[in-house]
């Protein structure tokens, strides 16, 4: 389960802008999780739980925003909502994909007061 080191990442990554910024109490962050990045955003969920535990940051809450996994077919060059299941495009059936978005995590905001 990789989420765990993301959110290590994630968490220092927020303290380095909480510092940077001078932000005494970060309420939220969001975050973007794209459907081809390969990232379970229930798992991310309870990690953040878990890392945040004994920090200043165990009241911020994580949001998480899905990003759809959009893909183009190399085959007839339609573009499209991924399938995870078939992974194929839906147009001609290839299976040569070339995704586009949603293969990203990226750190959308962070809410201080
Ligand atoms: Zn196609």
């Amino acid at each position: 389960m990789h989420e765990l080191g993301l959110c290590d990442a994630l968490l220092r990554m927020v303290k380095d802008i909480s510092v940077k910024e001078e932000l005494t109490q970060v309420e939220k962050i969001t975050l973007e999780i794209g459907e081809l990045s390969g990232v379970v955003p229930a798992y991310m969920s309870d990690c953040w739980t878990a890392v945040v535990d004994g920090t200043p940051f165990q009241n911020t809450a994580l949001v998480i925003e899905s990003v759809p996994g959009v893909a183009r077919c190399l085959d007839c060059e339609e573009e499209f909502r991924i399938d995870l299941k078939s992974m194929r495009c839906p147009f001609c059936q290839s299976d040569k994909l070339m995704p586009i978005s949603g293969q990203d995590m990226t750190l959308k905001e962070i809410e201080a007061c």
